[in-house]
């Protein structure tokens, strides 16, 4: 191979620039061009393409978001835009890709080699920790520690006016942030949309702990399909109990800022071995962890299955907060 294309897809995460960065360094480092393609699938069916050089990577390790900026196509769900798309990337002569992105972005990849042939190998990018065949995804550290930031500025009030406060954090169908952010947060309850949590379980151990002197709780939820879902929760709450709880959803400030050590170094191995793989005539593949060991695992796999929360994680918390 010698030119390459890289692109980011789907919801933009903290560490997506060292990944690029890396593909683009191990890359021209190993004689490849390497072309940056615009707003992921949107600029691979207009065109938007570019060769970017070593020094267009000077000053982003630390930077959050997508220097190729990302973006979502209806047009390249339907095979003319995919044929479209494809059309570019062989007139420009690469000769393959790499995707940083979530679920979705794979599919998309995965159509582009069956369709197309254009060989794809995919870097799992996404705050949200999804992604199957991944124990861990770019995004995802940076996230959590956002969120904890902030959890552990709420508990000061919610310790300081004797509060419950409810905080909602991201993480969409599926609830990796809740339980991470929950158990390092010392959350007395997390509500996940896989966790058998309820409403009268969490009533019930907030009152216990009350009796045994605490004054302030914080209850977790992941934003699950329905956001919002945090005021319901506190509605619940008071229905059932009489208890007042505050509600704070975090939101997208979740999504933004530098990237963690961890991410960074994540990204960055993930992009040269994105790289290392094409070289090795991989395709059709996402690279992954396996603890600290990367891994490759075929796309289909990846977005045909579910990744199942650390459920131990939520039973731990709730024995630790007591
Ligand atoms: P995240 O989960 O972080 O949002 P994602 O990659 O799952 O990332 P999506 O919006 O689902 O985000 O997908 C990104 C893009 O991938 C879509 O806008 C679309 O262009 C393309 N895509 C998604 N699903 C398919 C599919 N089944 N076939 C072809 N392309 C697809």
């Amino acid at each position: 191979i010698q030119k390459i294309g890289v692109y980011t897809s789907g919801g933009d995460a903290p560490g997506m620039n060292a990944a690029i960065r890396a593909v683009v360094r191990v890359g021209i480092s190993q004689k490849l061009e390497v072309y940056g393609i615009h707003n992921g699938y949107v600029g691979m069916i207009e065109n938007k393409i570019e060769p970017l050089q070593l020094r267009d990577m000077a000053n982003i390790i630390q930077r959050g978001g997508t220097i190729l900026k990302t973006g979502r196509s209806t047009e390249f769900m339907r095979p003319e835009g995919r044929a479209r798309a494809a059309q570019n990337i062989k007139n420009l002569g690469l000769d393959a890709l790499v995707c940083i992105g979530g679920d979705g972005s794979f599919r998309g990849a995965h159509a582009l080699w069956e369709e197309h042939q254009i060989p794809v190998v995919g870097v799992p990018g996404t705050i949200d920790n999804d992604i199957f065949g991944s124990d861990k995804t770019i995004g995802f550290d940076t996230a959590v520690n956002t969120a904890l930031e902030a959890i552990d500025r709420i508990r000061d009030t919610a310790a300081s006016h004797d509060r419950l406060f409810i905080v909602e954090v991201m993480g969409r169908n599926s609830g990796f942030i809740a339980s991470h952010v929950g158990l390092a947060g010392g959350a007395e309850e997390i509500f996940t949309p896989d966790a058998n949590t309820t409403v009268e379980k969490a009533i019930d151990r907030i009152n216990e702990a009350k009796s045994r002197g605490k004054t302030s709780s914080i209850i977790i939820t992941a934003e699950g399909q329905k956001p919002g879902r945090a005021y319901d929760l506190a509605d619940a709450i008071r229905k059932k109990s009489g208890m007042d709880a505050k509600v704070c959803i975090l939101g997208h400030q979740q999504r933004g800022g530098s990237p963690t050590a961890a991410d960074r170094i994540l990204a960055s191995r993930m992009g040269a071995a994105a790289v290392d793989a094409l070289f090795k005539g991989y395709c059709d593949v996402m690279i992954g962890t396996e603890g600290e060991r990367l891994i490759q695992v075929p796309l289909d796999l990846v977005y045909k299955n579910e990744k199942k929360n650390q459920l131990d994680l939520i039973s731990l918390a709730s024995v630790l907060a007591t």
